[in-house]
């Protein structure tokens, strides 16, 4: 039998404490004709745990965990694969019981409330005694496998190991492998133009609707992305569960979602240009060109995207452009009218019926009191139709830059999708 092993301990990778857990429990259960194909440290982090223990599960269908299972760790690892076999932890009377006299029999007084949480089992778990500590091990059964968890300090481990698992291991037939193999799927949404904490108002009340699927959030200059991850079940619930909790969660992000998975917002905007036989150009102050680069990035993008104007200068705005002179004057280059100039300008200039045009203080220096670091217009053009929004940007030049070329191309694609 092949079997993984997964050590939690930030002391571990700090290189404060040797791994001996890991080299004891290889050769004791070398003994037993069971072999370690594959040994990983993590630390104390709920995700690394989670994360590397439905690895090993998926690769060998059995783990062993040490470590992470006292109060003072929080029981972290208990919590994290508890979670990922989709077992609810409930209150084992009878152990709690026994923590308690064993606290009264050591005469150390009443037992800590920290301690009462060892009592709490992962539904359908089997206990495994620990007659040296508080912290007893656990056997797990779930689709994906068996996760075996135990103790951090080595003396009690190995005691557990030789008297509990070491016996249970002879005796264990892995299943056969079905014909719906147990896989880890994620599903990613894309969306721009709402901030995480926006996303969380909107959402929040759903993710508990989520099942035993887990909704992460993961910020970026172009966006907050919403990843969906179904952990360690058959691929077709896997593949069942994100798509009803895609089709619970769309309708509340409304526009916001402008694809999936590695989907590039320049990519969607020119399919929907395309679409409807349109053809863009774009005039950039800020952002010095990243919009036309994002557009050329895409392959085959020069039917639809005309050309583009870097007009970083208040010349180049006038000479290029057409803006007036008296208007940059009067408002600064930084201002409704003088993007709304741009777009126009930039239109006329390449003869397009769609124009993006981006006027900002990407920093650090530049800002005002009244346009501070960070403020930028858009101004976005269709027809005869022209929308400008002034926007605030957190961040490095760099981020600004990036966030500005984003909600300018996401101001098109919303006016198109109107
Ligand atoms: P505790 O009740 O102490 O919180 P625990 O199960 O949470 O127990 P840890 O807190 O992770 O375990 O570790 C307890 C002690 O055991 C620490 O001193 C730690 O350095 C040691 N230890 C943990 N893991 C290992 C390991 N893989 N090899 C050797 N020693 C370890």
């Amino acid at each position: 039998m092949d079997l993984e092993v997964v050590t939690v301990g930030t002391e571990l990778l700090l290189g404060f404490t040797l791994d001996s857990n890991a080299a004891d429990i290889a050769r004791v259960l070398s003994g037993v004709g069971a072999r370690v194909v594959r040994r990983t440290t993590v630390g104390d982090d709920a995700a690394s745990i989670r994360s590397s223990v439905s690895e090993a599960l998926a690769r060998s269908g059995f783990v062993i965990v040490t470590g992470g299972l006292g109060p003072t760790r929080d029981d972290i690892t208990k919590r994290a694969v508890a979670e990922l076999f989709g077992a609810p932890l409930d209150l084992d009377e009878a152990y709690l019981e026994l923590l308690r006299q064993r606290f009264a029999k050591l005469s150390r007084g009443p037992m800590p409330e920290s301690n009462r949480t060892q009592a709490e089992v992962p539904r359908g778990a089997e206990v495994l005694p620990n007659p040296r500590g508080t912290a007893p091990g656990l056997w797990l059964t779930g689709e994906s496998g068996v996760a075996v968890l135990l103790p951090g300090i080595p003396d009690e481990m190995r005691r557990i190991l030789e008297r509990e698992v070491i016996p249970r291991i002879e005796r264990y037939d892995p299943p056969a492998q079905g014909s719906d193999p147990v896989v880890t799927l994620s599903r990613t949404l894309r969306t721009t133009g709402v901030s995480e904490s926006g996303l969380a108002d909107r959402i929040g009340d759903l993710e508990r609707q989520l099942g035993p699927v887990t909704l992460a959030y993961l910020p970026g200059v172009e966006g907050p992305d919403l990843r969906l991850t179904a952990w360690q079940m058959p691929a077709k619930q896997a593949e069942a569960e994100l798509a009803k909790d895609v089709d619970l969660l769309l309708p509340a992000l409304g526009r916001n979602v402008y694809g999936e998975g590695n989907v590039q917002l320049a990519a969607v905007l020119l399919d929907e240009l395309r679409r409807k036989g349109l053809k863009l150009a774009v005039a950039e102050s800020c952002t010095g060109g990243l919009v036309g680069a994002k557009l050329t990035a895409v392959a085959g993008s020069s039917d639809v995207f005309a050309g583009g104007i870097v007009c970083y200068s208040n010349e180049s705005k006038i000479r290029d452009l057409g803006v007036s002179a008296e208007t940059l004057e009067q408002h600064g280059a930084v201002s409704r009218e003088v993007v709304r100039a741009m777009v126009e300008g930039v239109c006329r200039r390449f003869g397009t019926g769609v124009g993006l045009a981006i006027t900002g203080i990407a920093g650090p220096g530049g800002g005002t009191e009244e346009k501070p670091r960070g403020t930028v217009w858009v101004a976005a053009k269709l027809g005869e139709a022209v929308e400008s929004h002034k926007r605030w940007f957190p961040g490095e030049r760099e981020e600004v830059r990036h966030r500005a070329a984003q909600a300018g191309m996401d101001l098109v694609r919303q006016m198109l999708a109107e």
